[in-house]
């Protein structure tokens, strides 16, 4: 399979046809799911001249305004993936809530016999398209002004933020009334309204759970143009509808995040196994105790012998003089993760529990490596690693990343096999690998996740360079990509996709199992003509042909 990033856009001509073919096989007034069609030989469909379609925009009186230029809303059709680009037809920068519940309630009225359909596009760090709309409208939601952050102290704190904020602006924010929100993704840089329409997955989800289960209320705009709040007491079925629901249910206007008091510093320290078993079984352990640490993840390194120095930058061994005998001899290892929170006066009992904590793992002793920083630079670790990837221009590459969540009792048996006979001499981009507690997690959202009270997240976080043909290019992490999701088919490991990506109903079917009907009930209440996220392609907007 040949993917070459900008293929896309140079595929625009077939795609396009496609976009055609599709509009003539949905000549119903209701909402039509992808699928593997066969189709008739196209003939122009009649439908409202677009130009008009869209002039129509400007008459609806904003606080904002819509872009129409081509070359300004080129940016609308990329995203982190960089594999993707679907050139939307206009973008439209909000200044409030009523700029998008116009937009949408317009579209909504136009019916069946416009085209047109909404992305509401976060920070654009979608891997594969899903906050584009192809000849659609883009809502740039960090223009969105509607709400000044507002914190809240007490005894349950919360901050009230607006969809398109970035997760590190809260971050500073709250920090100035001394809270946090308890559960991260481990990069920062990312609107809320795009984490909480996935999961929001970090170290902290065992404890915590994911970023969508710290939330109390919503405020979304839904695929007809209403302004709805919800919460767990109010509009519950939206609220847990547009949690991990994929943009398919409303457009997330504000949120209110739980908060918990931010410590200062976090005792940060990294700890190398050879054998995968030992590592899973300290990580579970870990997951399960009482008083463990606040952050708990883990990574794959794949033949890396000089391991031990890249490391020295930013974190101590324990054992200087052993670590610098220890070589991996480019075994796989696997390295575990840990932060422990605390603040300045609290250095020496938060350092007997980590030493309780260490002293009931099985870490290969030379490799205890340790750190000790501020909440604030641990939070915003990945940001770093950003600068300077950027710098060297291997910021804006193709990122074919797979996310996986593994049940498990099926997890040695992942791990065997794609990192015994997949992944065995490289890999191109860190590869996470940390279990969480199913119990932690509410199951009202729309979010699908493994059938067991332990599972794990398992992220490949490649990245392809431009223009190879190697172990390094797109092609070749596209087949390692699939090889590893044929054999959780094959090996019907009971796996579910985080940040799915999906290209046919049937595909969908499988992926939300008993959930299907509730999600494709959920959409027909509250996006009835499904305009809402087109790029996550599990729904197509029925087009009448009159
Ligand atoms: P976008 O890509 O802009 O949008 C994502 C989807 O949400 C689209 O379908 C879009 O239409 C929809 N959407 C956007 N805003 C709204 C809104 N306000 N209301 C309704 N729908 C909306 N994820 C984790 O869970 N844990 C991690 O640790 C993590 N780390 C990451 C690190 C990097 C470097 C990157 C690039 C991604 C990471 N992710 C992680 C994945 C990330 O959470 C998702 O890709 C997320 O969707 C990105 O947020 P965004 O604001 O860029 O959303």
């Amino acid at each position: 399979m040949k993917l070459p990033p900008l293929s896309f856009l140079k595929q625009n001509n077939a795609y396009l046809k496609i976009i055609m073919i599709l509009f003539l096989s949905c000549t119903t007034d209701r909402t039509n799911l992808c699928s593997n069609h066969s189709f008739a030989t196209p003939t122009a469909p009649q439908r409202l001249n677009s130009t008009n379609t869209l002039s129509s925009l400007e008459t609806l009186g904003l606080d904002g305004y819509f872009s129409f230029d081509y070359m300004n809303n080129h940016h609308a059709a990329k995203d982190f993936g960089n594999m993707y680009h679907f050139l939307p037809s206009a973008v439209l920068h909000p200044k409030s809530v009523p700029d998008i519940s116009a937009t949408i309630r317009h579209i909504f009225d136009m019916g069946s016999a416009s085209e047109l359909t909404v992305a509401a596009r976060g920070h654009g760090h979608s891997i594969q398209g899903q906050a584009q709309a192809h000849q659609g409208i883009v809502i740039n939601m960090e223009s969105l002004q509607g709400l000044e952050m507002q914190v809240h102290s007490g005894e349950m704190p919360y901050v009230d933020v607006s969809g398109g904020k970035l997760w590190i602006n809260i971050l500073h924010e709250t920090l100035k009334n001394g809270l946090a929100p308890k559960s991260w993704t481990d990069y920062l840089h990312l609107t809320v309204g795009g984490t909480l329409s996935n999961a929001g997955i970090s170290g902290q989800a065992f404890h915590h759970g994911p970023q969508i289960n710290n939330v109390h209320q919503l405020e979304v705009v839904t695929g007809k143009g209403e302004v709805v709040t919800c919460s767990e007491k109010q509009n519950a079925d939206l609220f847990y509808a547009v949690l991990g629901g994929l943009g398919q249910f409303g457009i997330i206007t504000q949120a209110r995040i739980s908060l918990e008091p931010a410590p200062k510093m976090v005792k940060w320290i990294r700890v190398l196994y050879s054998e995968f078993s030992i590592f899973s079984h300290d990580q579970e352990h870990l997951i399960s105790s009482e008083n463990s640490f606040d952050y708990i993840e883990g990574f794959v390194i794949i033949n890396r012998t000089g391991l031990l120095n890249n490391w020295r930058s930013s974190f101590s061994p324990k054992d200087p003089l052993q670590a610098n005998q220890f070589n991996s001899d480019g075994r796989t290892l696997f390295c575990l993760e840990m932060v422990k929170y605390f603040n300045p006066d609290e250095t020496k009992t938060m350092n007997q529990s980590v030493q309780n904590l260490l002293s009931q793992l099985s870490y290969i002793p030379s490799t205890l490596f340790q750190s000790e920083v501020s909440y604030l630079e641990f939070l915003d670790r990945v940001h770093v690693s950003e600068k300077k990837l950027q710098a060297k221009g291997l910021w804006e590459v193709p990122h074919p990343w797979l996310n996986l969540l593994i049940p498990k009792s099926r997890i040695s048996e992942f791990a065997e096999e794609v990192f015994g006979n997949i992944l065995t001499d490289t890999s191109n981009g860190p590869i996470l690998i940390y279990p969480v507690n199913q119990s932690k997690w509410n199951n009202r959202t729309s979010l699908v996740t493994p059938d067991e009270d332990v599972f794990y997240l398992v992220a490949f976080l490649s990245s392809a360079m431009p223009s190879s043909t190697g172990r390094d290019g797109l092609e070749h992490i596209l087949i390692q990509n699939k090889r590893i999701l044929d054999f959780c088919a094959i090996a019907q490991l009971g796996m579910k996709q985080y940040l799915p990506q999906y290209n046919t109903r049937e595909e969908w079917q499988a992926h939300f199992g008993s959930q299907w009907e509730i999600f494709v009930q959920r959409k027909s209440a509250y996006d009835p003509l499904a305009i809402l996220a087109p790029g996550q392609r599990i729904f197509q907007k029925a087009i009448r042909i009159s």
